[in-house]
């Protein structure tokens, strides 16, 4: 028992090596172990239940640093005394801060998934809340003038210059606008966009939109509405069907769309080919992506029509397939221009219709 003596500890140290609490009691700074840091536990149980309130979220999980030393001692003490002791004073905290989390919030534990991550670094006397990201899908639609994507600076090539500030070109763009609006709705700084396809800057987008996911980053909320819309200055930037996906899609769907193209000829048409439309639906179209790799995709219907000099075609085609090029040919084979055997250049497109083929898929949650 004498050897119980040689380690002065506090009364919630003791407690940890279990019922022989026969260690001589100590008060703060004279434990041997937490040199008073136990003392703190309640207070700090409070800080992370206060911080965790600014988070909508179900389940959590909780780290814990404790400064150098501690631990060390706390095993020395068991390992001089041959005890297991009852826990570690990690374990305590966490254990502490979960059950407050539990009876206070009605939250829950999941350590695999939780939607918070609570770190408390006592080494550092930080608390840092991370949230995960929120995956949220849904179909916008955009005027003319509006490009999908931020794209980068040309002056200083996204490093930021006094020009841009932001490294990113003036003008508006779906990618800026939505995540400053999912921003602001879910409390959050950063999103990540996949998109089901792309259009041009000049293209109208029209209802149904085109599908889009966001991972939204360190979220403080976990509800969308289910639209928005937000003004460009050149008409208005539209969001439908959206909604929180339930977990990170390890696959995407396949698409198929349906664009209205205007059309300039090099010369004037005198009559369409019999038979052009038909010539192209069905047809294997072969093009080269942007990798140099040789794609093969299809076109379902071509409706071609005049319009003043040029022309107006209502295409249903593979997602992925170049608008532009599939009418003006040059690395792409089926093309109207070689149908119709005269240069056209494609002005514009706007997208009429997005469908999705297949659904999406999820990895283990
Ligand atoms: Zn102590
Ligand atoms: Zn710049």
């Amino acid at each position: 028992m004498a050897d119980k003596e040689r380690f002065p500890l506090c009364e919630s140290c003791a407690e940890r090596q279990g019922d022989q609490a026969e260690f001589s009691p100590a008060r703060g700074e004279d434990c041997f172990i937490c040199r008073g840091l136990t003392s703190r536990f309640p207070d700090i149980e409070r800080s992370v239940v206060r911080r965790a309130k600014g988070y909508q979220f179900r389940t959590f999980s909780i780290g814990v640093i404790v400064p150098r030393g501690i631990q060390e001692r706390e095993d020395q003490l068991r390992s001089d005394l041959k005890i297991r002791g009852r826990e570690t004073i990690k374990t305590q905290l966490s254990r502490g801060i979960s059950d407050m989390l539990r009876r206070q919030m009605k939250r829950k534990v999941d350590r695999q998934h939780p939607d918070i991550t609570i770190l408390v670094d006592l080494q550092r006397d930080a608390l840092v809340v991370t949230a995960k990201s929120l995956f949220v899908y849904g179909r916008y639609t955009k005027p003319p003038g509006v490009s999908q994507r931020r794209e980068l600076c040309e002056r200083c090539k996204g490093r930021g210059c006094q020009e841009c500030q932001s490294g990113y070109k003036k003008g508006v763009s779906v990618e800026e606008i939505l995540e400053d609006r999912l921003g602001r709705i879910l409390h959050s700084t950063k999103a990540r966009f996949t998109w089901l396809g792309s259009e041009d800057p000049e293209s109208t987008v029209f209802p149904p939109g085109r599908p889009f996911i966001a991972e939204v980053k360190d979220p403080r909320r976990r509800e969308v509405p289910p639209r928005l819309a937000a003004r460009t200055g050149r008409g208005m930037i539209r969001v439908t069907g959206l909604k929180v996906l339930r977990g990170k899609p390890t696959a995407i769907p396949s698409f198929t769309f349906r664009t209205r193209a205007f059309i300039q000829p090099e010369s004037r048409i005198e009559g369409f080919p019999a038979g052009l439309a038909k010539a192209m639906k069905g047809a294997p179209i072969q093009f080269r992506n942007n990798k140099g790799k040789t794609v093969h995709k299809k076109v379902y219907s071509v409706k071609i029509g005049r319009r003043g000099a040029g022309l107006v075609a209502d295409i249903k085609l593979d997602g992925g397939l170049p608008v532009k090029r599939l009418i003006s040919g040059g690395s792409v084979s089926l093309s109207l221009a070689e149908l119709l055997k005269t240069p056209l250049s494609c002005q514009r497109f706007d997208i009429l219709r997005v469908w999705e083929s297949g659904s999406f898929k999820f990895g283990k949650i």
